[in-house]
C-alpha cells in the first residue's frame, strides 16, 4: 500500500452526491439542502440560518494578534 495521501478530493454531499460548493473556508453547501461545517460536520440548512465570517483570535503574543477567520452559524429571530 502506498503512503495515505493528504485528503484533497472534494468534499461529496452524503445525501445525494454531489459535489458540495464552498462558501468560506470550513463551510460548503449543497443544493438538496445540506451543507457541511468544519467541527461540526454535516447538518441539514434551516431557512433562518445565516453564514457569516468571524475573526477569532488564533495567537496573542506581546505585540501582535494573530486571527483567522472562520464560518459562524447565526439564526434569524422572528420579530427582529
Ligand atoms: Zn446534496
Amino acid at each position: 500500500m502506498a503512503t495515505p495521501k493528504k485528503p484533497n478530493k472534494k468534499r461529496v454531499c452524503p445525501n445525494c452526491g454531489r459535489k458540495m460548493v464552498q462558501q468560506f473556508i470550513g463551510l460548503k453547501h449543497c443544493k438538496c439542502g445540506v451543507s457541511w461545517k468544519k467541527d461540526e460536520g454535516y447538518f441539514e440548512r434551516t431557512p433562518d440560518m445565516i453564514f457569516a465570517l468571524e475573526r477569532q483570535v488564533t495567537k496573542k503574543s506581546k505585540n501582535s494578534i494573530k486571527t483567522k477567520q472562520v464560518p459562524i452559524i447565526r439564526y434569524k429571530h422572528n420579530g427582529d
